[in-house]
């Protein structure tokens, strides 16, 4: 029986629903976060208020909310060639992959993770990886996630689980998700608090949240909300 776990906390929707959903389920919650040169620093003020709103408004994961950890990982900047970490426009690349594909970053979070939940003795590696919406993200895959699995464990020499609780459902049963795990107050602070546009905009308030509103993410979120709300 598994208790303890590491969350890969973005402080977007997806990492949200999986840290309430690891709330839920084990006794202690550790986060970890990774700053690598992205174009907007909102990610990682949203993660402290996020993770302060659900300590608020569910006071019985309070007490299991334990450390956040924030990881610099600068070489996947130093790497170059994504939008996510350059001035240049969305695009789709010649393999079919979009620029906000980042070589290897999913790979190098998990082996962080994996390093990390051994030194701080944690059991479960939960990430919010999805092969539904994924937009072919190849290191999103289930596949790959078996595979990380197997070399933390043998790499490691201690069994390491990697859970990925959104692997198979798409945004709108992500929403419905949090709804189950947290009613309206979790939807709601999901909305108001979390932060998922790739162009960094607070600025604009949609029913769905703050974003653009037409970049590829918010693309995704707002057309899973309707969904939600239209289901
Ligand atoms: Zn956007």
């Amino acid at each position: 029986m598994h208790t303890t776990a590491l969350v890969l906390f973005s402080g977007g929707q997806d990492s949200t629903t999986c840290l309430a959903d690891a709330l839920s389920r084990f006794e202690r919650v550790e986060t970890l976060g990774f700053e690598y040169g992205q174009r907007h620093r909102i990610e990682m003020d949203v993660r402290h208020t996020v993770r302060e709103a659900l300590c608020e408004r569910f006071p019985q994961w309070a007490s299991r909310l334990g450390e956040d950890h924030l990881l610099n990982v600068d070489a996947l900047s130093q790497l170059g060639g994504s939008s996510l970490t350059q001035e240049v426009a969305f695009a789709m690349q010649a393999d079919g992959l979009p620029n906000t594909f980042v070589p290897g970053r999913n790979l190098l979070f998990l082996t962080l993770a994996g390093a990390l939940a051994y030194r701080r003795g944690l059991q479960v590696i939960v990430t919010g990886v999805c092969e539904t919406d994924y937009s072919g993200y190849p290191d999103c895959r289930d596949d790959t996630m078996k595979a990380m699995q197997l070399a933390l464990s043998l790499g490691l020499d201690r069994r390491l689980v990697i859970e990925t609780p959104l692997m198979w459902i798409d945004k709108a049963q992500t929403w419905a998700m949090a709804h189950r795990l947290g009613g309206d107050a979790l939807v709601d602070m999901i909305v108001e608090h979390t932060h998922t546009c790739y162009l960094g905009d607070r600025v604009h308030r949609h029913a769905w949240g703050y974003g653009c509103g037409s970049c590829p993410a918010c693309a995704l979120r707002q057309a899973g909300w309707e969904r939600y709300k239209g289901a």
